[in-house]
């Protein structure tokens, strides 16, 4: 489930929708910081970006790209990725570790120059195919699966429109969004079944866009613990069309409510760092001059009255400060039970947008994968793109 996705310092655009004259590809990098990488298939190609040739292998064939001896070989300008290789296997599929992947596998020499990235360019469909056993389970019911297919197509459509991550990065990363908490957790081939196939193909091209008709990214987390959040809410940056809303369904799934002690000296420092780190400010009064009280207007963020000042605390900021395995959500509270200090924090994941176990609880109640995402993206609207 994706706790950390859109963390990351990134720039959001929103950006006009063009319908597809087919199925756009996507290029997930599936694994990075690889000393060596072999894939092997049946009647595989490889073409070598460096010198442009290209070596067909009949029969099974097992490739090994040594990245160390590539990295001694080329001489590398800082903060650039090199593509070395691309190997495909036609309508057979290629194996790495424990998985096969359809489409090609993309070698990349990753921006530190000592290791290799592995980038899947595939079929978005047969991505998010593998992505819903990922990011749901292969046993939830299909209109949740559909639901999720369609906010994760979304999310992955404009990851791929806006080129997000090379901007970010300042170079070409030769991907358009990783398998990772981070971004998205797809798997391969042998994570997919039939009911996220099926999920997949009803839903195909199906995307979600702002009422303005802009592709937006889709957030989801695992479970909202009653009431979902805006993306401004949590990162500071605004997403248009979001709203929270509320989610009476998620209770009965997932982790209960979490529960962290923190001794008063480790909040006070957490609290001054958070205010360093993300709000230009710091803590000045003595610790007997504190107090910290929750926001009536705003659950996302905490007030602290710093002596004489008041001053705001966003939840999720410090959330970042205690860590994630600590507090497992942005949706929190701060207690006092005699001399001990307690985050009590309901759900899991970031807050924003769909909340996953609450869209298991809708499909099961009979809802459909429209009702499901109507109610945790109200302002949006199904388009088909292709
Ligand atoms: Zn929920």
């Amino acid at each position: 489930m994706n706790i950390y996705q859109g963390l990351i310092a990134f720039i959001i655009f929103a950006i006009s929708i063009n319908s597809y004259a087919s199925v756009p590809t996507v290029k997930v990098k599936i694994a990075d910081s690889k000393d060596d990488i072999t894939l092997s298939g049946k009647n595989i190609v490889n073409h070598l970006d460096l010198n442009q040739s290209t070596k067909k292998y009949y029969g099974h064939q097992k490739l090994k790209f040594n990245c160390k001896k590539f990295s001694s070989a080329i001489s590398l300008r800082k903060n650039k990725s090199i593509k070395l290789a691309s190997v495909s296997a036609g309508p057979n599929l290629i194996k790495w570790n424990e998985g096969v992947y359809k489409g090609k596998m993309n070698v990349i020499l990753s921006d530190d120059g000592k290791s290799c990235d592995l980038v899947n360019e595939v079929s978005i469909e047969s991505y998010i195919s593998t992505l819903l056993a990922k990011e749901m389970h292969n046993s939830w019911p299909v209109e949740a699966l559909k639901a999720q297919a369609i906010a994760a197509r979304t999310y992955a459509l404009h990851k791929i429109k806006t080129d997000e991550v090379s901007k970010t990065k300042g170079f070409n990363v030769y991907y358009d969004l990783e398998s990772s908490q981070k971004h998205q957790v797809s798997g391969s081939l042998k994570d997919s079944s039939t009911r996220t196939y099926y999920a997949t193909r009803l839903t195909e091209g199906l995307v979600l866009v702002s009422k303005k008709k802009k592709l937006e990214p889709a957030f989801y987390h695992s479970k909202c613990g009653g009431h979902t959040l805006r993306p401004d809410q949590v990162w500071n940056h605004k997403v248009s069309g979001y709203t929270g809303v509320k989610c009476p369904y998620c209770h009965k799934h997932g982790n209960k409510d979490w529960k962290v002690k923190v001794k008063p000296a480790q909040l006070i420092s957490l609290v001054d760092k958070t205010l360093q780190d993300f709000h230009s400010a710091s803590l000045v009064a003595s610790k007997k001059k504190l107090r910290m009280t929750k926001d009536r207007n705003k659950n996302a963020t905490l007030r602290i009255y710093d002596g004489d000042n008041l001053k705001t605390v966003q939840k999720s900021r410090l959330r970042v400060k205690l860590g994630y395995k600590k507090a497992l959500s942005n949706n929190f509270k701060i207690a006092k039970i005699k001399n001990d200090v307690y985050m009590m924090g309901k759900g899991m994941g970031h807050g924003v947008g769909m909340c996953q176990y609450g869209a298991l609880e809708m499909a099961k109640l009979g809802k459909t994968y429209k009702q499901i995402l109507k109610h945790y993206f109200p302002n949006f609207k199904i388009r088909r793109l292709y």
